[in-house]
C-alpha cells in the first residue's frame, strides 16, 4: 500500500506531567512508535517538564523503561530506541511557582511548531496557561493539548475553558478524547459518508433503533478514589459515548474539516431530549467470586456511585425523531467489547408468511476488540422443506481485510499527537461541544442525586443489572449479546 501519510514539520513537544502515568504508558511509547515509523522529523524534540528533580540522562532512563514496557513490539530495537532517547530533554518545573520556567524558555525554540501537552490534573491548567504567557513561551502560534476529565459539570468546564481562553484562541486548544483517535471510530465516518449503501437508510424511516455498548471487564481497583467521585456517567457517557453518538447521528458535514465536523456534532448534542429517569438504569457491581465489590474497590462502603449505566435517548430532529438510541457502559462486565449496532426496521410486508417471524438487518461496528463490521442479512435456510429464513452475518474483520497493514495502525494517542503537530483539530473536542455535553448531563445527575438513587447491584461477569435488560424488553427490543 502506498503511504499517504501527511509529513509533519519539526517540532518541540513539551509534556507537562512528563513523568506521570499517562506520559509513561501512552504518550511517550506512542511517540516512540511514530519515531520508528519514520514520522518524526530530524530536528523534532520532546521535552519532559514535571515536578521531579532530574536531568536529561535520568529522564532518558525513565523513558527507556517506559518504552520497553509499553512500546509494543517496536520496543525491542535497541539502537533505534537509543536514537529516539537523544531527542528527549527534561526540565524540572513547578506549575504553581516560577521555578524552572526560565530554563524552559531558554530551551524551547521559536522557529518550529510548539505544542504544550498538559498531562497534569485539570487543577493546573490555568496555572500552566498563565505561566506560559508570563515567561514568553506562548504566542498565537503555540498549541495546547488538554486531557480528560474536562470538568465535572458545566460550571467547572466553563471555568476551564475560560482559564484557557484568557491566554489562547480556541483554534490553539486541542481537547483530547482518545476515543476519537481510534481507527474504527474514524471508520464510522468513512462507512457513513464514503459509501452510497448506508446513508439513504440512515434515518428514522428505516432505522428501528441504535445501540452503543462500551463494556469493560476491569473494575475500579487502584483508581477507586478518582472513579467514586465520577461514576460511569461522567467518566464515560459525557465524553466517549457522547462522541460515538454524535458520529453515528450527525448530519453529513460539508467537508472533513475541523469546524464542519464539530458543528454537526454540536447540533446532535443540542438536539438531545432531557432524559427521563425511567429511561435510565444505574448499576454497581456486587461481590464477585474474588470477594470484592465496587464498594470495596472504591474504599467507600456507602458509595452510591454507578459503575454501570444504561439509558434510552431521543434526538429531537428531523432525521431521528422516533428512533431511540440505547447506550450502556460498565465495569466488570462479561467481556471487553465496544460496539455500535444499527438495527433496521422489518421489511414492510413479509411475502413468506407471518410464521417466519421477525428478521431484521443489523449493522454492527466493532470498535474493540477484533475491529470490524458485521451486517446481518436474511437468507433462505439451506435444504429442502420450503422457504425458511435464516439471519447470517456478513462478517468483516479489518485485520483480515487489510492484512499486515492493519497491524501498523497507530494507536489513538499516536494519531492524536501527530494531528496536533499537523495543526488538525478535526478529532478534538471544541469548547462549546464539551459545554453542551455537560449542559445535557448535569440535570440528569442532579435528578438522581436529589432522589438519593441507589444503583442496582449486578454480578461481576454479567451483562449488568436485570433492569437494563428490561429497559429494552419494555420496548420489545433486545441488547446484542456482549461478547469478545
Ligand atoms: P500522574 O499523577 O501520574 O502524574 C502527574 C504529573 O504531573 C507528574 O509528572 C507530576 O510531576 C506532574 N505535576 C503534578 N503537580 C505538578 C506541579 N505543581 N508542577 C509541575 N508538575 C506537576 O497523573 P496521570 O495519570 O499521568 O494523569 C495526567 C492527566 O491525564 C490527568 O488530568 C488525568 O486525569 C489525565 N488522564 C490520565 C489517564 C491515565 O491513563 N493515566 C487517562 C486519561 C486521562
Amino acid at each position: 500500500m502506498v503511504s499517504r501519510v501527511i509529513p509533519v514539520e519539526n517540532f518541540d513537544l513539551i509534556i507537562f506531567g512528563g513523568t506521570g502515568d499517562l506520559a509513561r504508558r501512552k504518550i511517550l511509547p506512542g511517540l516512540y512508535r511514530r519515531f520508528c515509523a519514520g514520522q518524526m522529523p530530524e530536528k523534532a524534540r520532546i521535552i519532559g517538564a514535571a515536578r521531579s528533580e532530574m536531568d536529561n540522562d535520568a529522564y532518558r532512563d525513565f523513558v527507556r523503561v517506559a518504552v520497553t514496557e509499553f512500546g509494543g513490539k517496536t520496543a525491542s530495537e535497541a539502537n533505534v530506541l537509543e536514537e529516539f532517547l537523544q531527542r528527549l530533554h527534561y526540565v524540572p518545573i513547578d506549575a504553581r511557582g516560577d521555578g524552572g520556567w526560565a530554563d524552559l524558555a531558554k530551551l524551547v525554540r521559536k522557529d518550529v511548531v510548539r505544542a504544550y501537552y498538559f498531562s497534569v490534573g485539570p487543577g493546573l491548567f490555568g496555572d500552566l496557561a498563565a505561566r506560559l504567557t508570563k515567561h514568553g513561551l506562548a504566542d498565537d502560534t503555540v498549541r495546547i493539548v488538554v486531557e480528560k476529565p474536562f470538568g465535572r459539570d458545566l460550571a467547572s468546564a466553563k471555568a476551564l475553558n475560560q482559564a484557557l481562553a484568557e491566554h489562547f484562541d480556541e483554534s490553539q486548544v486541542y481537547r483530547i478524547d482518545h476515543y476519537l483517535g481510534k481507527e474504527t471510530v474514524q471508520n464510522l465516518m468513512a462507512v457513513r459518508f464514503g459509501n452510497m449503501l448506508f446513508e439513504p437508510l440512515w434515518n428514522s424511516q428505516y432505522v428501528d433503533h441504535i445501540q452503543i455498548t462500551v463494556a469493560e471487564t476491569v473494575g475500579v481497583a487502584g483508581r477507586g478514589g478518582y472513579y467514586d467521585k465520577s461514576g460511569a456517567m461522567r467518566d464515560m457517557v459525557q465524553n466517549h459515548l457522547m462522541q460515538l453518538l454524535c458520529l453515528i447521528a450527525m448530519e453529513p458535514p460539508s467537508k472533513f474539516e475541523p469546524d464542519a465536523v464539530r458543528d454537526e456534532k454540536l447540533k446532535v448534542i443540542r438536539a438531545l431530549d432531557p432524559v427521563d429517569h425511567h429511561h435510565i438504569v444505574r448499576g454497581q457491581y456486587a461481590d464477585g467470586p474474588d470477594g470484592h465489590s465496587y464498594r470495596d474497590d472504591a474504599e467507600n462502603l456507602r458509595s452510591f456511585t454507578e459503575s454501570f449505566i444504561a439509558m434510552r435517548l431521543n434526538i429531537s430532529n428531523w432525521r431521528w425523531a422516533g428512533t431511540p438510541f440505547y447506550l450502556r457502559t460498565g465495569k466488570r462486565l462479561k467481556a471487553r467489547s465496544s460496539e455500535i449496532t444499527v438495527v433496521f426496521k422489518d421489511a414492510p410486508h413479509s411475502i413468506f408468511g407471518a410464521e417466519e417471524g421477525r428478521h431484521r438487518n443489523m449493522l454492527s461496528i466493532r470498535l474493540q476488540p477484533n475491529e470490524g463490521m458485521t451486517l446481518d442479512v436474511t437468507i433462505k435456510e439451506p435444504g429442502p422443506g420450503g422457504m425458511r429464513l435464516l439471519d447470517v452475518p456478513l462478517d468483516m474483520s479489518f485485520a483480515d481485510a487489510l492484512g499486515p497493514d492493519a497491524e501498523d495502525v497507530p494507536d489513538a494517542y499516536e494519531r492524536l499527537i501527530m494531528d496536533v503537530i499537523r495543526g488538525n483539530q478535526t478529532l478534538f473536542m471544541r469548547g462549546d461541544e464539551v459545554e453542551a455535553a455537560w449542559a445535557w448531563t448535569d440535570p440528569v445527575i442532579a435528578e438522581w442525586e436529589a432522589r438519593n438513587d441507589v444503583p442496582k447491584p449486578y454480578e461481576p461477569g454479567s451483562a449488568g443489572p436485570e433492569d437494563a435488560m428490561m429497559l429494552m424488553h419494555r420496548d420489545d427490543r433486545r441488547w446484542r449479546e456482549i461478547k469478545t
